[in-house]
């Protein structure tokens, strides 16, 4: 009996620790929980010392999923956290260095990775048609113009659904951008007044073992020892359960990724009733990239850089160059930059004894594929779903988790790499250095290798519910201009291919018609709110 998993505690309250909190008392607590055990608690403890990071604006889809699970109404995103609808990022420069003379077509410049899979995936591969037979499909469009509707919406800027949508029901595959603080502050109000959870302001001060070497308490400043069977550290950057208390090896990815700093501002709209972007765009700089979130009532705009190409008042510059050329009035004086570093990288173990590591606290690598909330969800799932009963089968529990997330963290981390192996920018010695095959993972050599004569597809990817499916690969890839050739003949139903690129074609311009701008839509949710489901 005393080795019963009964006292769930989190440490930490930014987002990590709220998600991981939500979903497991949605199943665990709640009384709508098929599941529900009053004798399990979980108690969140978040020192009143420390702040929460604040960034971490750009979600996945699968966060519907996630809020629809803990409960929260679609609407009060909306009215709450600033938010606004996400279909992809879209990278600018990444292909080319902006030419000096005519940089005017920024579509020659840019492409999007969408949230939508490309049209018909399931019954043809749309990928083996870019190379070999590219006269058959319309050069003047990027591969996400051509294989996917949603592309449509992003360039102008139109909403996912419309407001006779039901909450999280969409025409496109969408997710938010949002303010990231008032975001864990409508988790934190769901939590304690919805589902049960328990919350403690403390800061703690030490972290004690019992004999076996699993964690027991966590000794505070105010609020005396807190006991627990399991412990989640969501403690953030600093890892104080994992990574301080237990020493788990780091495992450094900069030698990969080099960036490791990002410097962050706020800026606020020229009007009130100023287009909302549908995507994140993320334009490529000398030694890194720019980040520019679309909120309701102000962007979020941010440098992440290599400390390593670049000095900290030289990313300051192309940072402020970009604000200004995005046509702000704003006095740059008046802007308050902040600094944040970085070690890239993940923890060789997640779960250790009674400790699992969420959020920050397991790694961190750059946003630019905002992939940080997406592990979080499913870390604290994995760990709501499958909640130990006693520490005799957390073992077994914890081997699971720490083999599945490291092939996640493996794959962000060469999915991301691709991103930089793929430009043909010359420009500096970050371009050239991520281009080094030193710094490329053989994996992705092998992979990169292969991609010149046959498209992506999911053998590609060795593990099951991959993070990014073959799709991703595949608009990145055609995104940037990489060529396949098929030196083998094509089997595939050319007629078939035909019609799904017309549909999309037909797709696009119905939706330019039936679909309001993003402004409208939240104003309008804001307004009237949305149907539950
Ligand atoms: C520049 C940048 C941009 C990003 N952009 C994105 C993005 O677009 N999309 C995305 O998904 N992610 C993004 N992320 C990552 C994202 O911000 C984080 O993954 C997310 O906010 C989760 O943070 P966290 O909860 O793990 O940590 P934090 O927010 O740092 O929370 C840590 C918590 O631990 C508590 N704590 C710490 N020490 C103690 C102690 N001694 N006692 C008690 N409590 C303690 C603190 O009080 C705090 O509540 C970005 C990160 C950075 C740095």
């Amino acid at each position: 009996m005393q080795s019963e998993i009964k006292k769930i505690v989190i440490v930490g309250g930014g987002t990590a620790g709220w998600i991981t909190a939500g979903l497991i008392a949605a199943k665990h607590l709640s009384a709508n929980s098929t599941s529900s055990d009053n004798s399990i608690s979980v108690t969140v403890i978040e020192s009143p010392n420390v702040p929460t990071i604040g960034v971490g604006e750009g979600t996945w889809p699968s966060m519907r999923e996630t809020l629809k699970t803990i409960g929260i109404n679609e609407a009060d995103l909306f009215t709450c956290c600033d938010a606004s609808f996400k279909q992809a990022s879209k990278f600018i420069h990444w292909k080319n260095a902006p030419c000096a003379k005519a940089d005017t077509d920024l579509s020659k410049q840019s492409y999007f990775h969408p949230f939508s899979l490309p049209s018909g995936i399931n019954k043809l591969n749309l990928g083996t048609y870019i190379g070999e037979q590219s006269s058959l499909i319309s050069s003047s469009q990027t591969f996400a113009q051509q294989v996917c509707f949603q592309s449509i919406l992003c360039e102008q800027n139109l909403a996912p659904k419309q407001i006779t949508h039901k909450a999280y029901d969409y025409v496109a595959n969408y997710g938010y951008h949002l303010n990231a603080c008032k975001f864990a502050e409508l988790l934190k109000k769901h939590c304690l007044n919805k589902l049960g959870v328990q919350y403690i302001s403390a800061h703690i001060t030490q972290i004690n073992n019992d004999l076996c070497d699993d964690i027991s308490s966590l000794s505070t400043d105010t609020a005396g020892a807190i006991e627990g069977d399991l412990f989640v550290d969501c403690s953030g950057a600093q890892s104080l359960l994992l990574g301080k208390h237990y020493n788990i090896e780091f495992c450094s990815k900069k030698s990969v990724l080099f960036n490791d700093s990002a410097l962050a501002v706020q800026i606020p709209y020229e009007t009130p009733e100023a287009t909302i972007a549908s995507s994140t765009l993320s334009t490529a700089q000398t030694a890194g990239w720019i980040w520019d979130i679309g909120l309701q009532s102000r962007r979020g705009v941010g440098h992440v850089f290599s400390s390593r190409h670049i000095s900290d008042e030289s990313a300051e510059q192309e940072l402020l160059n970009y604000i200004k050329q995005s046509g702000t009035s704003v006095n740059l004086d008046d802007l308050s930059i902040r600094k944040l570093s970085f070690e890239p990288g993940y923890y060789k173990k997640f779960w250790h004894r009674n400790c699992v590591a969420v959020g920050m606290s397991a790694g961190f690598i750059e946003p630019l594929e905002a992939s940080a909330l997406a592990m979080v969800e499913q870390a604290a799932q994995m760990i709501s779903e499958q909640l130990p009963t006693t520490k005799l089968t957390m073992e077994i529990i914890a081997k699971r988790f720490n083999e599945k997330f490291t092939q996640h963290w493996q794959q962000i981390i060469e999915f991301l790499k691709l991103h930089y192996v793929l430009s043909k920018r010359t420009d500096s010695s970050y371009w050239l250095d991520n281009k080094d095959p030193l710094t490329i993972p053989q994996s992705l050599q092998d992979m990169l290798e292969l991609w010149k004569f046959q498209p992506p597809s999911s053998y590609d990817i060795p593990h099951n519910n991959p993070l990014f499916p073959a799709a991703s690969y595949q608009y990145i890839l055609y995104g940037m201009n990489f060529t396949t050739e098929q030196l083998r003949p094509n089997n595939q139903n050319t007629q078939l291919m035909h019609q799904l690129l017309a549909d999309v074609q037909n797709k696009r311009q119905q939706l330019v018609k039936a679909m309001g701008s993003n402004r409208d839509l939240i104003n309008k949710i804001k307004q009237y709110g949305l149907t539950s489901i």
